[in-house]
C-alpha cells in the first residue's frame, strides 16, 4: 500500500491532508496533471463496464534499468477474481500500481475491455475503479464527506446506503455526531478496523468495474473482522476484484491464484490446480506462515 502515497505527497504537503492512499476520486484527478502520455495520440473518454483485464508482456522497473515486474501476462474475465501471491518484494503492489496507472509499463500492453490503457484518458481508467486498501486513505473532514469521496455527486442517502452496505451504518450511528463525525489527522477515535469498512462504503458508493483490494495483515478485532470480510465478500459480486491476498480462505476462492517472486509470474490456477502441481504454491499452502 505504501507505494501508493508517493505519487501524492506533494498534494498531501499542499493542501495539508492526509493521503495514504486514492480511492478513485474526482477532486484529487481534477486537481492532478494527467501525465502526458495519457492525454497524446487522441486518448478517448471511455466507459468500462465490462471489466476484462488484460496485461501483455508486462516489463516494468522503477528505475532505469530495473526490472521489478519481468514480462507478466494474464486475462481476468469480467467479474473474477484474481489473487497476488508470493512473498514481500515480489512485485504484488507494482502489479497493482501498474493497473491503477500510477506507473507505466516500460515494455508491453494492458487492457480494460479490449482497450489499450494508452488508448483512453486517465480519468476514465480510475473512474472504473476502487481501491480498498491496508491503510486507507481518509482525510481531514466529516464522515459523510469521506464516504462521498467516492462519487462527489452522490446523495447523503446514497451514503447512508453504501455505508449499510459496507457494514459501517452500525458503529457510525453509534458515535455521538454520527455521519457529522470530523476525522481528525491525529488519530480520531475510530479502529483501524472502522477505517477499512468506511474505505470499503467509498469503494460501494463509487460503482467500479474493477477493484483493487490489499488485504490487511495487522490484527483487526474479530468482529470488525468478520464485518469486513462480509462486506467485502458483497462489494465484489459482479465485479472484477484483484487481491493482495494474506488469507489462504481469499486465495483458496479465487478464479485465478497468480503467484509471483522475484518479479516473475512463476505459476497461476486455481487452488486446486496449483495444489496439484506441486509447486511453489503447493510448498507455501503446506508452510502456510509463508504466505505474506
Ligand atoms: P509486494 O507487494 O509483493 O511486497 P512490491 O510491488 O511492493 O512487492 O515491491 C516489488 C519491488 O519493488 C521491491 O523490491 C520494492 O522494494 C520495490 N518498490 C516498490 N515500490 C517502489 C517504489 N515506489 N520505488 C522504488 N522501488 C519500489
Amino acid at each position: 500500500a505504501r507505494q501508493f502515497t508517493r505519487p501524492l505527497n506533494d498534494l498531501a504537503n499542499q493542501f495539508n491532508t492526509l493521503l495514504s492512499a486514492i480511492a478513485g476520486a474526482e477532486r484529487v484527478f481534477a486537481i492532478m496533471d494527467e501525465p502526458k502520455e495519457a492525454s497524446k495520440d487522441g486518448a478517448k473518454d471511455v466507459d468500462l463496464t465490462r471489466g476484462k483485464v488484460e496485461f501483455k508482456d508486462i516489463s516494468f522497473g522503477y528505475e532505469e534499468g530495473e526490472r521489478t515486474i519481468k514480462d507478466i501476462s494474464f486475462t481476468a474475465n469480467p467479474g473474477d477474481t484474481v489473487a497476488f501471491v508470493g512473498p514481500t518484494g515480489a512485485g504484488k503492489t507494482t502489479v497493482t500500481n501498474l493497473l491503477g496507472r500510477f506507473y507505466e509499463p516500460q515494455e508491453g500492453q494492458i487492457f480494460i475491455d479490449d482497450i489499450p490503457l494508452d488508448k483512453m484518458t486517465l480519468h476514465s481508467t480510475r473512474q472504473a475503479m476502487a481501491f480498498v486498501l491496508q491503510d486507507p486513505f481518509l482525510f481531514e473532514g466529516t464522515i459523510r464527506e469521506n464516504i462521498r469521496y467516492g462519487r462527489l455527486q452522490a446523495s447523503d442517502e446514497e451514503v447512508i446506503e453504501a455505508a449499510k452496505l459496507a457494514n459501517a451504518h452500525r458503529f457510525i450511528k453509534k458515535l455521538p455526531r454520527g455521519y457529522d463525525t470530523v476525522l481528525s489527522q491525529d488519530d480520531s477515535g475510530i479502529s483501524q478496523g472502522q477505517r477499512q469498512l468506511l474505505s470499503i462504503a467509498r469503494a460501494f458508493i463509487a460503482k467500479p468495474t474493477i477493484l483493487i483490494l490489499d488485504e490487511a495483515t495487522s490484527s483487526i478485532d474479530t468482529i470488525t473482522e468478520i464485518y469486513i470480510q462480509e462486506a467485502l465478500k458483497r462489494l465484489m459480486v459482479g465485479r472484477t476484484s484483484f487481491v493482495i491476498a494474506h488469507r489462504l480462505n481469499t486465495i483458496r476462492q479465487a478464479d485465478q491464484i497468480i503467484v509471483l517472486k522475484d518479479g516473475e509470474m512463476i505459476e497461476s490456477g486455481t487452488h486446486t490446480e496449483l495444489v496439484r502441481r506441486r509447486g511453489f504454491y503447493a510448498d507455501l499452502v503446506e508452510k502456510q506462515t509463508a504466505i505474506s
